[in-house]
């Protein structure tokens, strides 16, 4: 075991991220090392719908005692009013049954879907996308990511916005409607496994502000503690608009940049900062840094 670092009293808190577990671009390891270049002093990663990333990345930080508290998490698909809805779960068990039962699921539901959207793509005379995809997920939880990645390289499209507005947008060629579990049974498996359930990115869905209501309104009824205010890149008055629904429907507030890869405008820690009058969600439930023991 490395030396305890030096106690810092005001870390950055970068609660959403993701590694190759899922559809990062970068190895637990790397994330890690990354993560503290950035002074970044509490890092969650939460891949989707998978725990691979944790032991991993807890043994570089223990390998070369690095200075990062690391918050076992999981960000799950679910569907909502027919919207795919993200709840981020932070301070899981990730060897908790219940939440492998419930992730081997999920992974079922992602290898379905990722077949149904190379059925259509191979329709649309794209052939071997599902090769293609499981390629670049090598090994880890299949996504979205993987298609927009590898028609990208097959030169379908200048870059992943477009891929995903021309191809794997809903209504596009390659989009397949998932059967992802529902918001409740997200909530669940992470209050089960002893983690804090966090709604994903509330700006991201395309809502309207009378649905995004209802979406926060439903999340915080089915017993959701806490909802993302902070991101990266936002627009004007999100952080705000976000902050007074977090308090309006006593949800903490939670801030993550969910980095996937090196780019200009998303960086590890960046622009993280929670506006006053909220409670942040390290606050509330601060157990979620407790690092749980390893395996043995
Ligand atoms: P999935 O969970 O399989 O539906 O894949 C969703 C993932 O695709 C997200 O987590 C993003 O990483 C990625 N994604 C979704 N929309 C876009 C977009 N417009 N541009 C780039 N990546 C996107
Ligand atoms: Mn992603
Ligand atoms: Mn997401
Ligand atoms: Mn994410």
């Amino acid at each position: 075991m490395a030396e305890p670092f030096p106690y810092n009293p005001f870390p950055i808190y970068d609660l959403h991220s993701h590694t190759r577990a899922s559809d990062g671009m970068l190895t637990p390891d790397e994330l890690v090392n990354r993560a503290v270049a950035r002074r970044v002093g509490v890092l969650a990663i939460t891949d989707h719908d998978t725990v691979a990333g944790i032991a991993p990345a807890r043994q570089a930080i223990e390998k070369d005692g690095l200075p990062l508290q690391l918050v076992a998490g999981v960000e799950i698909s679910t569907l909502w009013e027919n919207h795919e809805i993200h709840i981020v779960g932070l301070g899981v068990d990730e060897h908790h049954p219940d939440l492998t039962a419930f992730l081997h699921e999920q992974h079922q539901r992602r290898m379905a879907r990722a077949e149904l959207i190379a059925e259509r793509l191979e329709k649309a005379h794209i052939p071997g996308a599902l090769e293609g995809a499981l390629a670049l997920a090598d090994g880890g939880a299949i996504t979205r990511g993987h298609f927009a990645r590898f028609l990208v390289a097959q030169g379908k499209a200048e870059n992943m916005a477009q891929v995903f507005k021309n191809y794997l947008a809903r209504g596009k060629t390659g989009y397949a409607p998932p059967q992802w579990c529902t918001i409740k049974q997200a909530i669940d498996a992470v209050h089960h496994s002893g983690g804090r359930s966090v709604l994903a990115h509330p700006g991201r869905y395309g809502l309207s502000a009378k649905w995004l209501k209802r979406l926060v309104a439903h999340f915080s009824e089915e017993g959701g503690d806490a909802m993302e205010v902070a991101q990266c890149q936002q627009p004007p008055h999100e952080r705000s608009q976000l902050a007074r629904y977090a308090q309006d429907y006593h949800l903490a507030a939670s801030q993550g940049s969910d980095f996937h890869q090196a780019c200009p405008w998303i960086e590890l820690g960046k622009n993280l900062w929670l506006p006053g009058g909220v409670e942040a969600v390290w606050l509330r439930f601060p157990h979620i840094i407790q690092v749980a023991a390893p395996q043995a």
